[in-house]
Order: C-alpha cells, then sequence, then structure tokens
C-alpha cells in the first residue's frame, strides 16, 4: 500500500514528508493504522546519530488500530485498538521465562539494524529499502510491527492518551510498582522530573506511597510535579537534598529513592537520602565512561539496595491495560501529558521545540492522524 510518512533522509536533517510503499505483514505482523504518536526525545537522538540505518522512519510511541494481521496473529484482530511496544519479547528465553521479559534480547539485533524481527523490511520508496526504527516507525499513517508489539487496550481508550503508555508511561510507573516495589505508606523520593519521573510519580502515588519527594533544579518541573502527586518538593541547586530527604522522614531518609537523571551525582544523593533496608532505583541512562562512587564504610551494615531499571521492568500485556484502566478510572494522568496535537505535516515543530530551553519537557506533543 502507498502512504504518507515522515522520513529521515539524513543525520540532523529535517523530517522529510514523502509518500511511500508498506508491504503487507507477514507471519506474526499486524498491520496498524497509526491514530496518534508522541515526539520523544529518544526521537531526536536517533535522528542525531551517526549509527541510524537511513533513510528510516522514526517514531517509537503510538497508539492505533489494528487494520489487518499475518499469519499465526492470535493476540489481535483488526478494528481492535493498540498501544505499541518498542520492546517486543521471545516468550521463551531464560529472561522470559523467568518473568523478566524486559531483559529479553530478541528484538535488539533487528534493533538496531533497521528491520522487523525477521531481519526484513516492510518499507521502500521507489523500490529503494526504507528502514524500520524501534520496529514501530509510527511517523506514518500505518506501520507493519511485531505481534509482541501490540497490546490490545479498551474500546473507550482515547488513543492520543494511549500513545504515550508505551514509552516514559510505562518506564516511570514501572520503575515505582514493579522495580522499587513502593509499598503502602512508605515515602519515595523521585530524582529528575521530566517525562519518565512524573510517571514515577503516578506509580508512586497509586502504590500508595504517604509521602512522594520530587527533587529536580527546575522550579518550573517541581511545580509540575505536584499536579502528578508529589507532596513535597526539593531544589536541589539551592537545597542539600540528603538533608532535606531526612528531615521530612524523621531522619532516617525515604523508603524508596528513584533516579530518573542520568546524572551520577543525583543517584549519591539518592542514595544518602534512603534510609537503611531501602531501595535506590537507576531508571536513567548515564554516560558509559561515567561511575558510580558509594561510601563504602558501613555498607554491609545499612542493609540498602541499589538497583538498575530497565524499561521499569515493564511486561507490556500485564501493565499497559492496567495503565489504560487507571486512566479510564480517573486514577492515572496522561491528560497533562498531551502538551499539544498537531499534524504530521508539522512534526518538525516538534524536533525544534526540544532545543527550546523554555519549553515544558514534562510530556509529548502528539501527532494525529485524521481518521480514515
Ligand atoms: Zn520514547
Ligand atoms: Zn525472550
Amino acid at each position: 500500500m502507498k502512504m504518507k510518512a515522515a522520513v529521515m533522509t539524513g543525520v540532523g536533517q529535517p523530517l522529510a514528508i514523502q509518500e511511500v510503499t508498506l508491504d503487507a505483514p507477514k507471519a506474526n505482523e499486524v498491520l496498524v493504522r497509526v491514530a496518534a504518536t508522541g515526539v520523544c526525545h529518544s526521537d531526536l537522538n536517533a535522528l542525531d546519530d551517526e549509527t541510524t540505518p537511513f533513510p528510516t522512519i522514526l517514531g517509537h510511541e503510538g497508539a492505533g488500530v489494528v487494520e489487518a494481521v499475518g499469519p499465526n496473529v492470535t493476540k489481535v484482530k483488526p478494528g481492535d485498538k493498540v498501544a505499541l511496544s518498542w520492546v517486543p519479547y521471545c516468550g521463551t528465553c531464560e529472561f522470559c521465562v523467568t518473568g523478566a521479559v524486559h531483559l529479553c534480547e530478541s528484538a535488539f539485533g533487528p534493533m538496531f539494524e533497521g528491520t522487523l524481527l525477521d531481519g526484513t523490511t516492510r518499507l521502500s520508496k521507489d523500490g529503494e529499502k526504507i528502514y524500520h526504527n524501534s520496529l514501530l516507525s509510527t511517523f506514518a499513517e500505518y506501520t507493519v510491527v511485531p505481534e509482541m508489539s501490540c497490546v490490545k487496550l479498551p474500546d473507550e481508550m482515547p488513543l492520543a492518551q494511549a500513545s504515550l503508555i508505551g514509552c516514559g508511561v510505562a518506564t516511570g510507573y514501572g520503575a515505582a510498582v514493579h522495580a522499587a516495589g513502593v509499598t503502602p505508606g512508605s515515602t519515595v523520593a523521585v530524582f529528575g522530573i521530566g517525562g519518565v519521573g512524573v510517571n514515577a510519580i503516578q506509580g508512586a502515588r497509586i502504590a500508595g506511597a504517604s509521602k512522594i519527594i520530587a527533587c529536580d533544579m527546575k522550579p518550573a518541573n517541581l511545580e509540575i510535579a505536584k499536579k502528578f502527586g508529589a507532596t513535597h518538593t526539593i531544589n536541589v541547586g539551592e537545597e542539600n537534598a540528603e538533608e532535606r530527604l531526612k528531615e521530612l522522614t524523621d531522619g532516617f531518609g525515604v523508603h524508596f529513592a528513584i533516579d530518573c537523571t542520568g546524572n551520577t551525582n543525583a543517584t549519591q544523593s539518592a542514595w544518602k537520602g534512603t534510609r537503611k533496608g531501602g531501595t535506590v532505583v537507576v531508571i536513567g541512562a548515564f554516560h558509559p565512561a561515567k561511575e558510580i562512587t558509594l561510601p563504602a564504610g558501613g555498607f554491609h551494615r545499612v542493609g540498602k539496595v541499589l538497583k538498575g531499571s530497565f524499561y521499569g521492568n515493564t511486561q507490556p500485556f500485564r501493565d499497559f491495560p492496567a495503565i489504560a484502566k487507571l486512566y479510564l478510572d480517573g486514577k492515572f494522568n496522561l491528560d497533562d501529558l498531551v502538551l499539544g496535537r498537531i499534524q504530521l505535516d508539522e512534526i518538525n515543530k516538534a524536533f525544534d521545540s526540544f532545543h527550546d530551553a523554555c519549553c515544558i519537557n514534562v510530556g509529548r506533543t502528539v501527532i494525529e492522524f485524521p481518521e480514515k
């Protein structure tokens, strides 16, 4: 079929709106009519990355309606509303069978090669191959994706909000609920109030935390954090986070800290501001040359846990419908994460706004496609 897409034609170049060809889904693949797709900072990183195979169609946060299914597909049928996951898993490796599907490695080879799971592409223009990106390529009217990327949602779920579930929303929620395992009545600190941090706050709120302390340098972000459930804020540019966290928690520090910053100094503050027996979850990506330094004296006595979490330990088929249900019940705020709605033709505006330091970075510009 022919369709309109925003094509990355070169590193750092504005995306080009082009008519491209999309082949039919093969076995275990699904054709989805994209209804909405968020523009994520990771898309900008991919656009600026010399290693991204191009021409390609970016976009890895999306929701839409199943149009057709390939052979062997059983999880969805035409007409189903779906949110997409960029971490499809195999279901049979050691990680998958022990429940850590977020650690499955089956998708990462194809992801870096710019193909679907079978190592081939469904996208082309005038006979020339176009690469997939993150197995989803949602900056297009339609996409062919793995069945394991398609998570069915309730019919009443609005698709602009649904499009955000598969990336920062699930990551932040999962960091609190699954990786940290926040317990009712506990105290939680979230470092780094961005697209992941506010959803870690929401996860902590839903898990029943009694105090949720947002830690960031930007006053505007700390203000936004309150909308999502933060009960206290610490401006780490002006205050000593460790001391303030202890003051707010009877001198002991928080039970759980979630570090979304990618900054090792924040990890150290999170560690020091966490009480004995507590847990620090690192969800932000560090520069590979960095090392985390922790106090060795008394390390064995404090019994704390420091753990990394990829994709918030998300299990898409468990967590996406749960988040949609929480949204529909009025308990999960996705509405305030949709910062603006634009058409595909205007996509470069969304990329430009990443370079504007004054822009709010909590939430997403969402591209919506007119219904066919
Ligand atoms: Zn993303
Ligand atoms: Zn696996």
